[in-house]
């Protein structure tokens, strides 16, 4: 038997009905999920080894109950949040989509369930956190904006809120959406427009598990909208896309937009 090795890394091979929608498309919609940031270091949720889920319930900490009950100990793990993702940086995967958006007449509109600011940093505006942001802080009762309070730099189990400068009475939460909260009523609007709107979807790194977020894609293919997923393991739409791509957002997106 032969074995062939190489030194480089293998560039991924961009199937042809890909790049002949992408090259087509003007208004292209990206939907970005947990699997886009995996790259840079931060851990998905349901990733078996490394998601944070696996080893903290999340009834445990990302909901409005977990809030009441036991502030310290929730604000203590977005703040470590906070210092894990400052400290990564964004991937080639983000700055082509960075790129992509900056090509003439293209309109690409980028809608993430993410909390964290890979995009942004990656030089990329985003239409829609679906999710809210860890860098945007607020009162638990007033909800006037607050900053990002002061990340350790070594995890701890217990950080006492910040009180509210404003009413005095409230203290200072993340601005994510917590497991039964709603979602941001204008991002939720514009995601569903962008939805509708597009020659193009492209979807990257959600397993499509967490609602409503999970239904965008299906508005455009119920209009006939082609869909494009990119994810290096089966997911929930998977059935449902155009086109799948079977490979992570750090070798595809860079690929695909230097194919454009
Ligand atoms: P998820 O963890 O449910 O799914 C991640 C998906 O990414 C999986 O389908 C996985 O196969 C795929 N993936 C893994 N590595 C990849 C790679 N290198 N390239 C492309 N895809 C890859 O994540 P979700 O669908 O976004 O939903 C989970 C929830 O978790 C969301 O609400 C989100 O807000 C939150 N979350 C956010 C962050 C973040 O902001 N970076 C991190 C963890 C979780
Ligand atoms: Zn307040």
């Amino acid at each position: 038997m032969m074995a062939f090795m190489t030194s480089a890394p293998i560039a991924p091979e961009i199937p042809g009905a890909i790049i002949a929608l992408a090259r087509a498309a003007r208004r292209i919609t990206v939907l970005t999920g947990a699997g886009i940031s995996a790259e840079s270091g931060v851990p998905t949720f349901r990733d078996a080894q490394t998601g944070l889920w696996t080893q903290v319930d999340p009834e445990d900490l990302a909901t409005p109950a977990a809030w009441a009950r036991d502030k310290p100990y929730v604000n203590a793990w977005f703040l470590w949040r906070v210092h894990l993702i400052s400290a990564a940086t964004p991937h080639a995967g983000h700055r082509a989509l960075a790129d992509w958006a900056r090509r003439p007449d293209t309109d690409l509109r980028i809608v993430t369930q993410n909390i964290d600011d890979l995009h942004e940093r990656a030089g990329s505006e985003v239409l829609a956190h679906l999710h809210g942001s860890l860098f945007a802080w607020r009162c638990d009762r007033c909800e006037r904006p607050a900053p990002t309070p002061q990340a350790p730099a070594q995890p701890r189990e217990r950080i006492e809120p910040d009180t509210c400068p404003h009413c005095a009475f409230g203290e200072i939460r993340p601005g994510v959406v917590w497991f039964n909260e709603a979602l941001p009523e204008r991002e939720l609007a514009d995601a569903i427009r962008v939805c509708r709107d597009a020659d193009l979807v492209v979807v990257v790194g959600t397993s499509g598990i967490v609602q409503p977020a999970a239904s965008l894609p299906h508005l455009a293919g119920a209009r006939g909208i082609p869909v494009i997923e990119i994810d290096p393991r089966p997911t929930e739409f998977s059935p449902f896309a155009t086109h799948v791509w079977r490979a992570t957002a750090g070798a595809a997106l860079p690929a695909l937009v230097a194919a454009l």
